[in-house]
């Protein structure tokens, strides 16, 4: 089995809209829809707008108020259009993955937003490629980019985009636009979110409700999994397709733990209400009785405050305090480069309120522990703070396994759970206890059955069909050629 990060070029964990109105131009809900997505991705941010006669783009590195001026939105002509906000990995940050990805082919123009990651890209390049086809990134939407304009010289677009589906593997929740015409796209299990959603003048696709409020839209549907939506040029409507249909789905349930707002409604669930039963869940599971339930602002906030309400609903004699203090202008400590930079961004970011903690037992609640970096931090914060015992309680099952479907984790050697138990954890981060969440929790609190979540990141077991590791489902990754003849049968 390999080690650490396997993806095929850059990961794409990010935030995706678009949006087709009556007349109105595009280019600024769209923007506002990007300042609501902005938690998806802070490296780079772009919209791509077409007029009816020819496309627009803008894309710029950095957070969205900094990507665009007055002018830049101005010059977006038209009243559909697509956007995007792309989320730092930790390699190098390289501009020619920034997106939309735009490009005009004989078969009209397109845009591009991706968020999630094809785990076959590699193998549909190098086709492409020795077919005449000349890439200037090695990120995955490039290569969806080629591939359907390739096949919108052939075919009309719904077939077109099916044909492209059945070469493609791996995780994708896509809007496009080609020429004037705005389209959805959500891969065949569904992996990451996307939703449909009506606003006064027309109609838009994103990855979050969020972006859909904040346009005081309303939410219609979740995009479903195998789904191409099209918006009708005037925002007057949508067309649907279910263009492949698999029995179960792979929704990766690390959205609801930590990625997406709590303020989203993702595949039925509101994520603040997940977040809440989770910590509910628990309390039930290995609730320990405590002086004071401390959450992790703000990843924890929802699962403590969940399990705090469920510890004083079985009578226990716990007090729910914010007890952490966070910095919000320190960024992600994740992506800090070096361990040593890691553990001083968690100290500059949390800052505990002594007279919270001192001579107390504590309860610390977060979604989840990627490296170990903060809860071992945090322990010995609240150690040398006064507190008398430190507890972790987790909000997910220990992560033991790298994302191959786009979320920025980490690698298998990087990871404190990979191959230890609970207790080896534990006396690495120094607590007087630890506990995670079962995986039935997160099932139960979903709504779902195991079979229909990506579980990859906490059994190593995944969804799709990736090199070097194993599956957990009958999964058959598409092969170039058979594919292609396949799908020529198959093209209704
Ligand atoms: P660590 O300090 O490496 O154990 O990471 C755990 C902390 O990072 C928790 O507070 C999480 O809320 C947060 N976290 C979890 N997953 C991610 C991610 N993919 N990107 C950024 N932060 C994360």
């Amino acid at each position: 089995m390999p080690d650490g990060r396997h993806t095929e070029g850059p990961t794409e964990k990010c935030g995706v809209v678009g949006v087709s109105l009556d007349g109105r131009d595009a280019a600024r809900p769209l923007y506002y829809a990007l300042y609501a997505l902005q938690h998806r991705g802070q490296e780079s941010a772009g919209i791509v707008t077409h007029d009816g006669f020819q496309q627009h783009s803008h894309v710029e590195m950095g957070l969205v108020g900094d990507a665009f001026e007055e002018g830049d939105l101005d010059s977006l002509n038209g009243s559909t259009g697509i956007g995007h906000v792309r989320y730092p990995t930790a390699g190098s940050v390289d501009s020619s993955c920034a997106q939309p990805f735009s490009v005009s082919f004989k078969s009209g123009s397109l845009g591009l937003s991706h968020n999630g990651n094809l785990v076959n890209a590699d193998e549909v390049r190098t086709e492409l490629a020795e077919s005449g086809h000349a890439f200037t990134s090695d990120g995955d939407t490039e290569v969806i980019a080629h591939d359907l304009a390739r096949n919108l010289l052939e075919a009309d677009l719904v077939r077109a985009v099916k044909r492209t589906m059945s070469r493609i593997h791996g995780s994708y929740a896509l809007t496009i636009t080609h020429d004037d015409t705005v389209l959805g796209l959500r891969d065949p299990q569904g992996n990451r979110p996307l939703c449909i959603g009506k606003l006064d003048d027309g109609y838009i696709i994103t990855s979050e409700s969020a972006a859909i409020d904040v346009l005081d839209g309303d939410l219609v549907r979740d995009v479903r999994p195998g789904e191409l939506v099209v918006l009708g040029p005037d925002g007057d409507g949508f067309d649907s397709y279910q263009l492949v249909e698999q029995e179960n789905t792979a929704h990766c349930f690390f959205e609801h733990v930590y990625f997406a707002r709590p303020d989203s409604r993702i595949d039925g669930n509101l994520v603040y209400d997940v977040r809440r039963e989770l910590g509910r869940k628990l309390w039930e599971e290995s609730g320990v009785e405590t002086d004071v339930v401390l959450p992790v602002p703000d990843s924890g906030r929802a699962f403590a405050s969940g399990y705090a309400e469920a510890a004083q609903e079985d009578d226990a004699d716990v007090e729910f305090a914010e007890g952490l203090m966070k910095n919000r202008y320190v960024g992600r400590t994740f992506i800090m480069p070096t361990q040593d930079a890691r553990e001083r961004a968690v100290r500059l970011k949390l800052n505990p309120i002594r007279d919270v903690v001192e001579g107390k037992t504590v309860t610390v609640i977060d979604d989840s522990i990627v490296r170990g970096t903060t809860s071992t931090q945090l322990v010995e914060l609240l150690n040398d703070v006064g507190a008398e015992a430190v507890h972790m309680r987790i909000g997910a099952p220990a992560i033991v396994a790298p994302c191959y479907m786009g979320i920025d984790m980490a690698s298998r050697e990087e990871l404190i759970a990979a191959g230890k138990d609970t207790d080896d954890i534990r006396e690495e981060i120094d607590a007087a206890s630890l506990s995670y969440l079962s995986i039935d929790a997160i099932a139960e609190a979903l709504d779902e059955s195991r079979a229909d979540l990506c579980l990859g990141c906490v059994t190593g077991e995944y969804p799709y069909d990736i090199d070097g590791e194993s599956t957990d489902r009958d999964v058959v990754r598409p092969t170039i050629d058979g594919a292609q003849a396949g799908v020529a049968s198959d093209d209704d």
